[in-house]
């Protein structure tokens, strides 16, 4: 299957939710709440979930739909989600017909957090589920940093079109990654990047209409592993800064890692703006989420890399809405991965 429709509706959703996350990054207030697991969330984050959950039910109306947020504390706080539907109410491409596609507006706010709630599915291994994180990279967001809008549709247990927008990575593919970009934002930036199964990754810029012409991207080749870059989160309570560098030590990496927030990491390994992803897990409880790489997953396999567990088994996305047989990540070129995970075993089992 091509999964044509799926690709397209999926990037014109992902690219207007981007847009309303872009109009709350550039306001002070962002109307932040504490979830229960103390994690911060946004009017943004719950703006983009619902016109992007909009859009998938209008041309795909019994897909099931695994998204981070649900409207609870909206329900809660009249004021909050009166400030939400201001915002969803008045965000549209600016292309009519690519609006029309994704299904044009939310008629009310009722509907707006019924949209919301619709992504409560447990996922699992049968049929059509769609994984969205509405903004990954709060944290980074709130920042004023690198985060991304991330969707991606798994049928089966398997992902078949994952697409990733990111409004604060350098539009040209081939810029270096600077230590900086983690803090960067503003001119010349956007991008969208998708990859459907078996038809390869691309990106192209981030538009406020009609979806821009795309060019395809592909892993750098690393002949020498030392000169490798590497990515790994900000946050150390998500992933191990220091296992990480022993890694690069081991590896001979003598460059800087490079930090940032969200799925932006995979779309820039998957463009050969970087050349490896590390997330080694802190918490041997932790279950990784599929919302949090389903995306990123796809399109780095599509530009030619391998992506794994730190055991090296395949990032299992069939088991619900989160990656339980899986701990942490290890993304890199196909001809360098199994070299990168002796690496990764070596730090572990001298722990
Ligand atoms: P990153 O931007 O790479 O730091 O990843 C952000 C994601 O990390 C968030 O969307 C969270 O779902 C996830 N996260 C939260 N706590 C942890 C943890 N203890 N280990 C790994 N990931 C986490
Ligand atoms: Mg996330």
């Amino acid at each position: 299957m091509s999964y044509r429709k799926e690709r397209r509706v999926a990037e014109l959703a992902v690219q207007r939710a981007a847009l309303l996350t872009q109009r709350v990054f550039h306001e002070k207030a962002k109307g932040t709440l504490s979830k229960d697991d103390k994690s911060p969330v946004t009017i943004g984050d719950f703006g983009a979930q619902a016109l992007i959950i909009h859009a998938i039910r209008r041309s795909f109306p019994t897909d099931e739909i695994v998204g981070e947020e649900e409207a609870s504390s909206l329900r809660e706080n009249k004021a909050l989600a009166d400030q939400i539907w201001r915002l969803v109410n008045s965000t549209k491409l600016e292309d009519e017909a690519a609006e029309e596609q994704i299904g044009g507006p939310i008629k009310s706010q009722r509907e707006m957090l019924q949209a919301i709630d619709e992504g409560q599915s447990p996922g699992g291994s049968r049929g059509r589920t769609w994984a969205l994180d509405p903004i990954d990279g709060t944290l980074g967001f709130l920042r004023g940093g690198q985060y991304a809008v991330c969707l991606a549709l798994i049928v089966d247990g398997h992902i078949k079109v994952g697409v990733l927008a990111c409004p604060n990575l350098p539009v040209d593919d081939s810029a270096p990654l600077s230590a900086d970009v983690a803090n960067e934002s503003g001119e010349g930036r956007g991008v969208l990047f998708s990859a459907v199964l078996g038809s390869g990754a691309k990106s192209r810029p981030l538009s406020r209409g009609a979806l821009e012409k795309s060019e395809s991207i592909h892993m750098k080749d690393v002949p020498n592993i030392t000169h490798a870059t590497f990515c790994e989160s900000v946050e150390a309570g998500h992933s191990s800064h220091s296992d990480q560098a022993g890694i690069a030590k081991k590896l001979g990496i003598t460059g800087q890692s490079v930090r940032m927030d969200s799925q932006a990491k995979y779309g820039s390994i998957a463009r050969g703006a970087g050349d490896l992803y590390l997330r080694l897990p802190v918490r041997a409880d932790y279950q990784e989420k599929i919302w949090d790489h389903a995306a990123g997953d796809l399109i780095v396999r599509e530009a030619g890399g391998h992506v794994t567990d730190v055991e090296g088994r395949r990032l299992d996305f069939s088991l619900g809405r989160t990656l339980k047989e899986n701990k942490g990540v290890i993304a890199a070129p196909k001809a360098v991965h199994e070299h990168v995970l002796d690496a990764v075993r070596s730090v572990l089992d001298s722990k």
